[in-house]
């Protein structure tokens, strides 16, 4: 039989008018660079976020489920996007600011994007790209930057002043009643390996994955809370912090384009902030920066770090200077929460500490199952190796296929049976807790051993004198594969290679060291901070590295 409960569909729309009525009160800062940040409130922000769908729907004609993308840093506006452009039924397109120009161009006319959002800072980026974006027929300005550049630009689009544009707009809207599995907002990963793939989330996925964010064995989200969002909006929805935020109250400090280690202390000993989020490279800056400039760090109790490994050295580094990096695993794919590494209750300070290290748990709404290289499924042992696959309803199920075609289901990306195959490798414990040993395409297999590229990582970042370290596989005549480390050590540092091998020894096994070395000034990143092992192995093959 069917439940007696109400079926009320999950929309965005319920969380922009939860947020502005019930936490009217709480906060969004935006780090300008003038001496006081710009502070606005939810209600203010709601009414504004309401002024903008007014102004989309009036003024530009956005209507169905048409894409407006934002091209932005985090800022109080970019919020603004985030509620408006879902509630009215259209669809937020968040560009990667980061993408090479061509990438950029590909996915904004694969999504078809109608409108782009810009902030002014940005045009020297966006306008070189407009000759190549036909479908954008309106583009709307907000923030400081020279507008003089969009003067000669080569496009039929219209040009909107932000705050032109939304002024005097009713702050009542007449929204839809959404369909919970339509699109609300869309994202598409790097595209490291062949075209960009497009992931468009629902509103019921971004409803559930909110609560779940809040959860307190997720990021523990409340009203008494502020999380400086590192993280950019466009990089998964901010990991889904802004959505949460009106459903929790949550306040947000938002560091618009001031990423810089020195800007981001400051902006954590001013504002104080209680949470954090962002990926392990932007933690690694901003140690080294207050190591040497020392700042109160001492507000944040919960950071959330993800997006690749965290080692622990970096974990027991901020330890020291009271700040508790809480490991998370998640990707594009997964909305991005997949797991979050809070230990269980009633354990020892070693046990905790161990599980620390992992990725973390999985939350209800995420099932995950170890697949083996035979396609066995494999026992939560915290020993049997394979494939992570997971489904759950915040998980994608497939690819958008393009305007009107239909969705993409690569059968590497995802299973027969509906699952979707991460492409990371690890262990699970009976306690539903992940360990991940690397990704499919990073792992070393060396003479029919798998060697995980993540330890040897973890290892070689626990000295001292090493700031960043990445190993990946380069072919061998013997082995097929051993590991090339590449490292970065601090200035003025004593070690050497025979230094750093004898180091390593004293924690792996002798089989996994490995024979090829490289000092580097930088381990080269991808567009959103993450090492970037495709590009070391291509500058071994072209003989870069010594
Ligand atoms: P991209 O593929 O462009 O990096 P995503 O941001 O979606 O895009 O990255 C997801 C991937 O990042 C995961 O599949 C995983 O390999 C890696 N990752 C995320 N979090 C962690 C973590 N805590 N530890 C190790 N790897 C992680």
């Amino acid at each position: 039989m069917l439940s007696t409960m109400q079926d009320i569909p999950l929309t965005v729309t319920r969380i922009l008018e939860h947020g502005m009525r019930v936490h009217a009160k709480s906060q969004i800062t935006t780090w300008t660079g003038a001496p006081e940040p710009d502070r606005r409130s939810f209600r203010e922000t709601g009414e504004r976020a309401i002024r903008l769908a007014n102004a989309l729907r009036d003024e530009l004609g956005v209507d169905g489920d048409q894409r407006v993308a934002t091209l932005m840093w985090n800022n109080a506006e970019h919020v603004e996007a985030y509620l408006a452009i879902p509630s009215m039924g259209a669809v937020l397109h968040t560009l990667n600011l980061r993408l090479p120009p061509e990438q950029l161009v590909w996915i904004a006319n694969h999504a078809a994007d109608r409108v782009v959002i810009v902030n002014g800072s940005l045009l020297p980026l966006l306008v070189p790209l407009l000759p190549h974006l036909p479908t954008v027929e309106h583009i709307v300005v907000s923030g400081p930057g020279d507008r003089s550049l969009l003067a000669g630009a080569d496009t039929a689009a219209r040009i909107h002043e932000y705050e032109e544009l939304i002024a005097d707009r009713p702050t009542t809207f007449d929204w839809p009643e959404l369909d919970e599995r339509s699109a609300a907002a869309m994202c598409y990963t790097s595209g490291t390996t062949g075209d960009p793939k497009g992931v468009v989330f629902s509103h019921r996925s971004v409803y559930l994955h909110s609560m779940q964010v809040s959860m307190s064995e997720s990021m523990g989200l409340t009203d008494r809370d502020t999380t400086l969002v590192v993280v950019p909006q466009f990089h998964v929805n901010a990991w889904g912090i802004p959505h949460a935020a009106f459903m929790t109250g949550l306040n947000m400090l938002m560091p618009e384009r001031f990423l810089q280690p020195a800007p981001l202390a400051e902006m954590i000993e001013r504002e104080k902030p209680t949470h954090a989020a962002a990926i392990p490279t932007i933690w690694q800056g901003l140690l080294a920066e207050v190591l040497t400039n020392p700042r109160d760090l001492s507000s944040l109790k919960q950071v959330t770090i993800g997006g690749s490994a965290c080692p622990p050295a970096l974990m027991e580094a901020y330890d020291k200077l009271g700040v508790r990096l809480c490991h998370a695993w998640g990707m594009t794919e997964t909305s991005p929460l997949g797991t979050m590494a809070h230990a269980p209750a009633g354990r020892s300070p070693e046990e905790e500490w161990s599980y620390r290290l992992t990725q973390g748990r999985f939350p209800a709404g995420v099932e995950p199952r170890i697949v083996g290289p035979g396609g066995d499924v494999l026992p939560w042992d915290d020993e049997s190796v394979g494939e992570l696959q997971v489904r759950g309803p915040w998980i994608a199920a497939a690819y958008f296929g393009g305007a009107g075609e239909e969705p993409l289901r690569p059968e590497d990306k995802f299973s027969e049976d509906g699952w979707l195959k991460t492409g990371d490798v690890g262990v699970i414990s009976p306690d539903g807790f992940l360990t991940l040993t690397d990704r499919v395409k990073d792992v070393i297999k060396s003479g029919g051993e798998w060697i995980s590229s993540i330890a040897l990582e973890n290892a070689l970042m626990a000295h001292p004198e090493v700031v960043e370290a990445a190993v990946v596989a380069v072919p061998d005549p013997k082995w097929d594969e051993r590991p090339l480390a590449t490292v970065v050590l601090k200035e003025g540092a004593t070690t050497d290679l025979a230094g750093l091998k004898a180091f390593l020894g004293e924690t792996v096994a002798k089989w996994q060291l490995p024979e090829r070395w490289s000092l580097v000034r930088e381990v080269p990143k991808t567009n959103i901070g993450k090492f970037d092992k495709r590009a070391i192995r291509r500058q071994y093959a072209d003989g870069e590295l010594d």
